[in-house]
């Protein structure tokens, strides 16, 4: 059977992922994403109302246009997980293929959000939830796909595995190796060791290099868990305002800080409408259960109202989580630094960073400036109160481990970027060139003629 494999977007950057594979007959697409810092550089810009075509001249989505080189039917969209850069171009691209969206439930849940606010294409591709560990039958040919469950910075990912007579391909994009996360299971490293051995082992495992320049390994969640909680104790006795932010779609680290805001005798409130989004979901999937009376509030009146409130009732009483940890112009704690809201911060109070900044120019800008206008408002900041959702080296070493691939291709990072795994994978046996295969946007990899 032949085998090719379409690297379509996300090879030259981090963002708009977007991979295919044909197995046969049998085309299978993984991830389609958004590179939202190429849409933030502009002003004003509403995705939601633009054309693909115009979003692709863009770089905002994955250029598509190879798939027809790709001589098959496209049998199933595949979303590993439900960050943007991995389900944010479905709305634009998927009505061009006549396949179902399949993923995981709150994956799933996030894109019929998504598919619900577009407003230039009607997507009525079929969405189809499926669970870690189970597996479907892809097309007429012997393949299949399964859900191996990972860990990562959102709940419910996975990485997907298509079975082919030729051994099995694996696409590796997000995760970190987390046998103690604070919700769901720990990363099925079991699973992943029996495909490297069992049928033709693995043909081609295509890997997440976000980390690959950092060495040892990646921490548990349990360890910003309780970085998290070392903090917001040793602030337990402060009589004034303290403010926490952090990823809205981070449904893990949004929970610690809940929970240590009550243990800190403080009501914990949502305020952001991401916040909302994303905590409310999950909450109606029943991946987490917060406190009955915990107040989320996306809508700005609703926003305000809960400030007032607060200001009325002793801010010593609170603990506000809200968007912004990259000082995103528009996000609450950016207006509360701007004075923009009726919270006023006094000096001494404190502001809680539970995010590392975006390494990438605008973000590092951004985040600067807000946290220069909190500072002039007399807050102290706590920041990097975070662990990444990505392997570092001593994660693809246990990987190659257990997968033994034949094939490897990098990929979610620029050229600099995927320079550190490439190193790795050759003092592993492997050459680029031969087996190690260095891709850009918009190639086709025959792995099988
Ligand atoms: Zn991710």
């Amino acid at each position: 059977m032949e085998i090719e494999i379409a690297t379509i977007g996300g090879y030259e950057e981090v963002g708009r992922q977007m991979t295919a594979v044909r197995a046969g007959n049998d085309v299978v697409i993984f991830d389609m994403g958004l590179n939202l810092s190429q849409v933030l550089i502009h002003d004003n810009v509403e995705t939601e109302r633009m054309h693909s075509l115009d979003l692709i001249d863009m770089g905002a989505i994955p250029d598509d246009r190879i798939m027809s080189d790709l001589e098959g039917d496209v049998q199933a969209i595949v979303p590993t997980h439900g960050h943007l850069d991995h389900i944010g171009a479905i709305s634009k691209l998927a009505h061009r293929y006549d396949a179902p969206v399949v993923a995981t439930p709150f994956t799933i849940e996030l894109v019929k959000q998504q598919i619900e606010s577009e407003q230039k294409f009607g997507v009525e591709n079929d969405l189809v939830k499926m669970d870690p560990g189970e597996s479907m039958t892809i097309g007429d040919h012997g393949c299949e796909l399964e859900f191996v469950n990972v860990t990562h910075s959102i709940i419910d990912a996975i990485n997907p595995v298509l079975h082919t007579p030729e051994g099995a391909i694996v696409y590796g994009l997000d995760k970190r190796m987390d046998h103690t996360p604070v919700i769901g299971d720990p990363i099925d490293m079991k699973r992943f060791r029996e495909i490297g051995r069992e049928g033709e082992g693995v043909l081609c495992y295509i890997e997440d290099c976000t980390n690959a320049n950092k060495k040892g390994r990646t921490p548990s969640e349990n360890v910003a868990r309780e970085h998290l909680r070392d903090v917001l104790y040793s602030i337990e006795d402060y009589d004034g305002g303290i403010v926490a932010t952090t990823f809205s779609s981070h449904i893990a680290r949004v929970k610690s800080l809940v929970e240590f805001a009550d243990d800190i005798g403080r009501q914990p409130v949502l305020l952001g409408r991401s916040m909302e989004k994303y905590s409310g979901t999950a909450e109606r999937l029943d991946f987490i259960d917060f406190p009955s009376d915990l107040g989320m509030f996306g809508h700005r009146k609703s926003v305000d109202r809960t400030f007032k409130r607060i200001m009325n009732e002793g801010k010593e009483n609170f603990l506000p989580v809200v968007t912004g940890h990259q000082g995103e112009p528009r996000a609450m704690l950016t207006r509360m630094a701007r004075g923009e809201t009726p919270y006023e911060l006094d000096d001494g109070d404190k502001v809680v960073f539970s995010a590392r900044v975006i390494p990438e120019p605008t973000n590092e800008g951004q985040r600067y400036q807000a946290e220069k206008l909190l500072g002039m408002q007399g807050a102290r900041i706590y920041d990097d109160i975070h662990v990444s959702g990505h392997l570092n080296q001593e994660g693809h070493y246990a990987m190659l481990d257990a997968l033994q691939p034949q094939h490897i291709v990098p990929a979610h990072q620029d050229l600099k970027g995927l320079s550190g795994y490439v190193k790795l994978c050759e003092g592993e046996g492997y050459h680029m060139g031969r087996d190690v295969h260095v891709s850009r946007n918009g190639n086709l990899i025959q792995l099988v003629d």
